[in-house]
C-alpha cells in the first residue's frame, strides 16, 4: 500500500472527548472515526486489525473443533419474550417497531437466536455435543459508553454456543474453550488471566472472564488474586477470609448493652472516633432500593456492600442506595441511626452479610436519630450471606496468603449456561431413552473491539501505538526520506516491492512530506519495523528500525527483505 493512497488521516492532537490512551491513539492515529455517542466507524487499518483478531480467532475456535454460522443482527422480540428477557433486560436493549407493528430488537447478544436456530436440527443426544460460533455486530444501549472500543454501544463480539446432553459433556468443553481462549488472547500478543466471575445478565452459574491486567483507570474491573496459588477473581464475585473474623466490643469497653446518645454522629468514622471503637465492632446499616423494594444490608463497619453480589442476592434487576426520603418512608428514621432491629421484616428485607458473623458486644443504630446501641448481641443468629466487598489486605479464601488487586480488561468470558435458555424456550433433545430433555448449554464471549483496544493500553508509548506483530495493519513502513530523490525514491520501491512479493505487509511512504512527519505517524500508526532509505543509501546501506525497542541497524537493502522474512512469515 502506498501511503499517499492510503485512506487515513493522522491528527496532530488527541481528541477532546477522549479518556482512554487507546480511544486517543485509535482516533488520533486515523483507525476509527465517531459517528455518535459509542458508535465508531472502522477504518482501512481498523479494519485489518480487526480481520487479524477474527483470523486468529476463527483458527483457534475452528481447531477446538466449533463451527462458525452467521445469525441475524435484528431479532424478534417474541424470542426474547419466550426466554423472559424482554421484560428483564432493561434499557440496554434496542427496541423497535418494524411497518406490521411488530417488535424488534437488535441484537445485544445471540443466546435466544442459537437456541432456535439448533431447535429442530439437533434432535437426538447422538447429535450432541455441538459448538457453533460467529462473529457478529452488537448494540447495547451502554448507560455509560466511554473509553472507545472498549465499551462502546455497537461493537463487534465473537459469540459461541455450545450444546451438550450431560453436565460432564459441558464442563469437558468449558475447559477445551478456556485453553483456546487463552491460545487466542497469546496469538493477538496478549497475557491474560482467567477469573472467576458473576454471570450477569447472561445468566448460569459458573463463569469466567479473561481479563487483560492494567493500571490504568480503563480497566473497568477489580481482580483479586492469588499469588501463591491460583484464585483470581473479579471483584463483583471475589471472597475473602477477613484478618479479624472474630472482633468483640468489650475490647473497647462495651461489654454490656446500653443506649449512648450520640448526637449528629452519622458516619462509622464519626462513630467510631465519638465512641472509641474500632469501626470492625460496629453493624452498620444500608438501605437500598432493589427494584422499588426497600432492602436493610447489615454489614460489618470497616466493609462496604458490593452491590452485584447484593443483587444477585434480592434476585433484582436494579438497585440504588435509598434516599433519606425513603429511609424515612421505610424504618421511621434519619440515616446514621438505621437498624434491623424493630423493622417489619414483612416490609422490609434484611439482609446481614457473612461479615457479621464473628461480631460480639457491637454497636449500632436503633433507629431513632442522635442514639446508638452498644454492647449489643444478636439475640436469635440471623442467616448469614455473602454481599460484601473484598479488601485489599484481606487473604486468599483457598490457601489463605494475602489478596493482591489489581485492575483488568475483560477481553472474553465463558459460562456454564446449563438450561437456562433451553428450558424456558422448550428447546430439547432426546436422550438415550427416548425421553425429552432441555439442552444443556454453555455460552462463550470475546469482545473483537475491545481485544483490540485493550492491545493498545497495554502496548503504546509517547509516540503512539505499538501493536504486537501479530495484529499489527501492516508490518513494515518502508521510507524514503525524501521521496523527491530519485535514487532514494528507487531503492525505497525496490524493497517495498520484493516485500509484497514475498508476502510481507508492507507500507511504501511516498508522500512528498518531511522525513520527520512520515517518521511521526510512522511511530503513532505503529508499524512494528520500519525501513528508512536515505543518504546512506550512496554506500549501499538502508536503517532497519524496530518499534518496540527502538532499536537501529545499518544493513543492505537485501538483508532488510531478508530480515522482515526472518521475523514476520516464520
Ligand atoms: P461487561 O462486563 O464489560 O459489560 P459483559 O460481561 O456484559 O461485558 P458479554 O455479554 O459476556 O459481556 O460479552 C462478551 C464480551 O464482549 C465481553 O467479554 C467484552 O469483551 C465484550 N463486550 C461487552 N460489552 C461491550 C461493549 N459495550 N463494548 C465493547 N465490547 C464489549
Ligand atoms: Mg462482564
Amino acid at each position: 500500500m502506498r501511503m499517499s493512497k492510503l485512506f487515513v488521516q493522522t491528527l496532530r492532537d488527541f481528541p477532546n472527548d477522549a479518556e482512554a490512551i487507546s480511544h486517543k491513539l485509535l482516533v488520533r492515529a486515523g483507525y476509527i472515526k465517531k459517528l455518535t455517542s459509542g458508535i465508531y466507524s472502522y477504518l482501512p487499518l481498523m479494519q485489518r486489525v480487526l480481520t487479524k483478531i477474527n483470523k486468529i480467532i476463527k483458527e483457534e475456535m475452528n481447531a477446538a473443533g466449533a463451527q462458525e454460522l452467521l445469525m441475524p443482527f435484528v431479532q424478534p422480540a417474541d424470542l426474547w419474550l419466550k426466554s423472559g428477557r424482554w421484560e428483564v433486560y432493561g434499557k440496554e436493549l434496542a427496541r423497535l417497531n418494524d411497518r406490521h407493528g411488530n417488535q424488534m430488537c437488535l441484537a445485544p447478544t445471540h443466546e435466544e437466536v442459537i437456541t432456535s436456530v439448533v431447535s429442530g436440527i439437533l434432535t437426538s443426544y447422538k447429535q450432541l455435543p455441538v459448538n457453533l460460533y460467529h462473529i457478529q455486530t452488537k448494540f447495547r444501549d451502554e448507560i455509560r459508553p466511554r473509553f472507545g472500543l472498549l465499551r462502546g454501544r455497537e461493537f463487534i463480539m465473537k459469540d459461541a454456543y455450545s450444546f451438550h446432553s450431560s453436565q460432564e459433556s459441558l464442563e469437558e468443553e468449558y475447559e477445551n474453550m478456556a485453553r483456546a481462549y487463552t491460545r487466542i488472547f497469546k496469538r493477538c500478543g496478549l497475557e491474560t488471566k482467567m477469573v472467576q466471575s458473576d454471570s450477569g445478565a447472561i445468566g448460569g452459574s459458573v463463569s469466567h472472564e479473561f481479563m487483560v491486567l492494567t493500571q490504568t483507570q480503563s480497566g473497568e474491573d477489580d481482580v483479586f488474586y492469588c499469588e501463591k496459588c491460583d484464585y483470581a477473581a473479579n471483584s463483583n464475585h471475589a471472597i475473602s477470609k477477613l484478618a479479624n473474623p472474630e472482633t468483640d466490643g468489650a475490647k473497647f469497653g462495651y461489654s454490656e448493652e446500653k443506649l449512648v446518645d450520640t448526637p449528629d454522629v452519622k458516619t462509622i468514622e464519626e462513630l467510631s472516633k465519638f465512641l472509641k471503637i474500632g469501626p470492625e465492632c460496629i453493624l452498620k446499616a444500608v438501605l437500598y432500593i432493589a427494584d422499588s423494594k426497600p432492602v436493610l444490608v447489615m454489614i460489618r463497619g470497616d466493609k462496604e456492600v458490593e452491590e452485584t453480589k447484593l443483587l444477585n442476592a434480592v434476585g433484582a434487576l436494579e438497585i440504588r442506595s435509598a434516599t433519606s426520603e425513603e429511609a424515612q418512608e421505610y424504618l421511621g428514621c434519619e440515616a446514621g441511626y438505621l437498624s434491623y432491629l424493630g423493622v417489619d421484616k414483612n416490609k422490609v428485607k434484611v439482609i446481614f452479610d457473612n461479615s457479621a458473623r464473628g461480631m460480639k458486644n457491637f454497636v449500632l443504630g436503633p433507629n431513632q436519630p442522635h442514639k446508638h446501641l452498644a454492647g449489643y448481641n444478636f439475640k436469635e443468629t440471623p442467616e448469614f450471606i455473602d454481599v460484601s466487598l473484598v479488601k485489599a489486605g484481606e487473604f486468599c479464601p483457598c490457601c489463605g496468603a494475602p489478596l493482591k488487586i489489581t485492575r483488568g480488561i475483560e477481553v472474553g468470558n465463558i459460562f456454564q449456561l446449563g438450561t437456562k435458555y433451553s428450558k424456558p424456550m422448550g428447546a430439547n433433545y432426546t436422550d438415550e431413552n427416548g425421553e425429552d430433555k432441555p439442552f444443556i448449554m454453555g455460552c462463550y464471549g470475546i469482545g473483537v473491539t475491545r481485544t483490540a483496544a485493550a492491545a493498545i493500553e497495554k502496548y503504546h508509548d509517547d509516540f503512539g501505538i505499538v501493536w504486537p506483530k501479530e495484529i499489527a495493519p501492516y508490518h513494515v513502513d518502508v521510507v524514503p526520506v525524501n521521496a523527491d530523490d530519485e535514487e532514494q525514491m528507487g531503492a525505497a520501491q525496490k524493497i517495498y516491492d520484493k516485500l509484497c512479493a514475498a508476502g510481507v505487509e508492507t507500507v511504501l511512504d511516498d508522500r512528498p512530506d518531511r522525513a520527520g512527519v512520515k517518521f511521526k505517524d510512522s511511530e503513532l500508526i505503529g508499524f512494528p519495523y520500519r525501513i528508512t532509505v536515505g543518504k546512506t543509501i550512496k554506500e549501499g546501506l538502508v536503517e532497519f528500525k524496530c518499534r518496540k525497542t527502538g532499536n537501529v541497524e545499518k544493513l543492505t537493502p537485501d538483508e532488510a527483505v531478508e530480515k522482515c522474512r526472518q521475523i514476520l512469515l516464520n
